[in-house]
């Protein structure tokens, strides 16, 4: 044995929701508790859930 996991929490980066601005959870598999959209230029931002279930992918696509 003698293997040890090391935690790197350093590593985890807050995303933030390129809509609304707040901080978008992640699970502890870094998986976001959102969605990515890719804007215009197919970059890939970040969208929490409260965006998406209250605004369509169009009105999202114009805040990005
Ligand atoms: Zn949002």
């Amino acid at each position: 044995m003698g293997k040890s996991l090391k935690t790197t929490y350093d590593s985890i980066a807050i995303m933030k929701c390129s809509v609304c601005g707040k901080n978008v959870d992640q699970t502890f598999l870094k998986k976001l508790v959102g969605t990515y959209v890719k804007d215009k230029k197919s970059k890939k931002k970040p969208v929490c859930k409260v965006c998406q279930k209250t605004m369509t992918m169009e009105q999202i696509k114009e805040k990005l």
